[in-house]
């Protein structure tokens, strides 16, 4: 049996929009405990619960067996990224030889990896999402028969806990919602510039805009990572994320001449942008402000979206293509996995968004006429 092994639970925790406390961002139920019903984080993370986890994932290597954990270990046999390979492949703990041996002496160490979103708020509604992750979702939820989820964030409480475990963390990764439309962030992000400025922060936004007030924090940090998600340029942005391309890029080019940091753009590959992932390296490749274009998050949900839908053969077709032409791109095995029908999301959206996406992507046409037009 292969074992497999990760080092998640020595280094850091998840906390979601709805206060759960998680091993990682792919492993949202295993723990069941809501940050209201803990005193303190970094006591968490010392825990028996953690230690468990500890046991079974890092040192007995057994990730394939745990529920909560095999679907990582099986994107990993396929070669796909995932939250363990990125752990390892980008991220050092200088820490990490004092950290075991303080463990071995019984005594508590600091998380040093920390993944939080303090809500749903977002001013973006994604083809790919839900109102668990966007409150913009909700009616359209509710127009779909889906599950709606409420506006949910973290109360006072919770965010004093998150600043207390700030001092010895190296890396601080902020999520949403979106985290520039939730103020509360940057209470944290001031309390970090204060007492551990050295930390690594990445932020993944969708970057459609910075207030002045949080440009002037930004600026105080030296090691800032900014993400920003760009799902197509153009109509195809504007269809796919429900927001403004033209005003993305404002955004992204004012943060750079303002702080001299340049952006990372990942884009989640998903049946709306799978014939158009050029358009995105072609469009960016050149500005000065963005220092890096990468193609490896997939949109792996039947219902909301996953490529694969377009059938094994185009699918091939398409990758094909991307391996010869993309420079970051990973990419991952067609899997036969059409069985949602999700035409009245993909019309509900075309509605949503007054215009239809494939009135601007040729062969998106040709394959939802022959799909679903009767
Ligand atoms: S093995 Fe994967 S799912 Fe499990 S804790 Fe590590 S990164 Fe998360």
């Amino acid at each position: 049996m292969t074992k497999l092994s990760c080092k998640s639970p020595l280094v850091h925790l998840n906390l979601g929009p709805n206060g759960h406390i998680n091993l990682c961002c792919e492993n949202r139920w295993t723990i069941r405990t809501h940050i209201d019903e803990i005193d303190d984080l970094e006591e968490f993370f010392n825990s028996s619960v953690m230690d468990y986890h500890r046991e079974e994932i890092t040192y007995k290597g057994n990730i394939k067996n745990l529920d909560s954990c095999k679907n990582c270990y099986w994107n990993t046999m396929k070669g796909d990224e995932t939250f363990r390979s990125r752990l390892e492949k980008y991220h050092t703990f200088p820490n990490e030889a004092n950290d075991k041996k303080a463990r071995e002496y019984g005594i508590n160490v600091p998380i040093r990896y920390l993944e939080y979103t303090l809500s749903n708020i977002c001013n973006q509604k994604c083809a790919m999402c839900s109102s668990f992750f966007s409150n913009k979702w909700q009616d359209l939820d509710k127009e779909l028969g889906r599950e709606v989820h409420p506006l949910q964030k973290l109360g006072d409480d919770a965010i004093s806990k998150i600043e207390k475990v700030l001092y010895g963390l190296d890396y601080l990764e902020i999520k949403g919602g979106e985290p520039f439309a939730d103020i509360r962030n940057f209470r944290i992000l001031k309390k970090l510039a204060e007492v551990n400025n050295k930390c690594e922060i990445k932020i993944v936004s969708n970057m459609h805009h910075i207030t002045p007030e949080a440009m002037d924090i930004l600026k105080k940090f030296p090691n800032i990572k900014l993400f920003a998600s760009v799902d197509g340029t153009n109509k195809i942005y504007d269809w796919i994320r429900g927001g403004n391309f033209k005003k993305t890029v404002d955004t992204m080019e004012k943060y750079y001449n303002e702080t001299g940091n340049k952006v990372q753009i990942g884009t989640t590959i998903s049946l709306y942008n799978f014939f158009n992932l050029l358009d995105i390296q072609n469009y960016f490749e050149d500005k000065e402000y963005i220092n890096n274009i990468v193609f490896e998050n997939w949109c792996r949900s039947t219902k909301d979206g996953m490529p694969d839908i377009v059938g094994k053969d185009i699918y091939d077709k398409q990758i094909k293509i991307y391996k010869k032409k993309l420079k970051n791109f990973v990419p991952k095995e067609y899997e036969n996995k059409d069985t949602f029908n999700f035409k009245s999301n993909f019309d509900k959206l075309n509605i949503d968004r007054g215009f239809d996406i494939t009135d601007h992507v040729p062969e998106l046409k040709e394959w939802y006429n022959r799909k679903w037009k009767t």
